[in-house]
């Protein structure tokens, strides 16, 4: 199987409580945190998102303990992640814990494509129903068919017989649902173009 994909850059901001002083000198700074994996990885590209989202949910205080993090993330999260655990309890708390996130075993995706969620952080793994255009949603699953973990938080998806697995059982609420989403976006009729034109102009 030689179907490499190009890595990407999954990036996540931080949350770093600022001083007052900083916030009065009108002083901003980029809190990003980027790492590029390879889609297809299954070791250690998927451990490392994760340990990127666990990190997401810690609020940093002040820049210098998220500029030492964000170096010691780049350096260390494909390579010695377990060593970064260790050195962060602060930001990934028990290392058993964290290692259990990291690993947590594949599990089916929530929600029929083309709006399947990640079971765990809940983002859509494709469209984001009522949202996505019929045109991005086709786009997205074309180039996505098979994606084999979540690129916000790192959980593997389950597969049989090469379909991923979702919770749903495709009932006609759900199928009247997906009408639903689908519709308003793909075709705006006249009615609402004059509407948001009128929205636009009016204020
Ligand atoms: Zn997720």
């Amino acid at each position: 199987m030689d179907d490499r994909q190009p890595r990407i850059t999954i990036a996540h901001s931080m949350e770093v409580s600022y001083t007052t002083l900083d916030a009065q000198a009108g002083l901003s700074y980029d809190t990003t945190i980027r790492l590029t994996v390879d889609p297809m990885g299954m070791y250690p590209d998927p451990q490392a998102v994760c340990l990127l989202w666990i990190a997401s949910n810690h609020i940093f205080k002040g820049m210098s303990e998220f500029d030492e993090f964000r170096d010691a993330f780049e350096e260390h999260a494909l390579r010695n992640w377990s060593m970064l655990i260790d050195m962060f309890p602060q930001v990934f708390g028990q290392a058993d814990a964290a290692t259990r996130r990291m690993f947590a075993k594949a599990k089916p995706v929530a929600k029929r494509p083309p709006w399947s969620k990640c079971p765990r952080c809940g983002k859509p793994i494709w469209a984001e129903e009522g949202r996505t255009e019929l045109a991005e949603t086709r786009r997205l699953l074309k180039e996505h068919p098979y994606p084999l973990w979540c690129r916000t938080c790192g959980q593997r998806f389950a597969y049989s017989d090469g379909q991923i697995e979702c919770t749903s059982r495709f009932g006609i609420q759900e199928t009247l649902d997906t009408l639903d989403a689908l519709f308003p976006v793909d075709q705006p009729s006249i009615d609402t173009i004059l509407i948001e034109s009128r929205a636009e102009g009016g204020e």
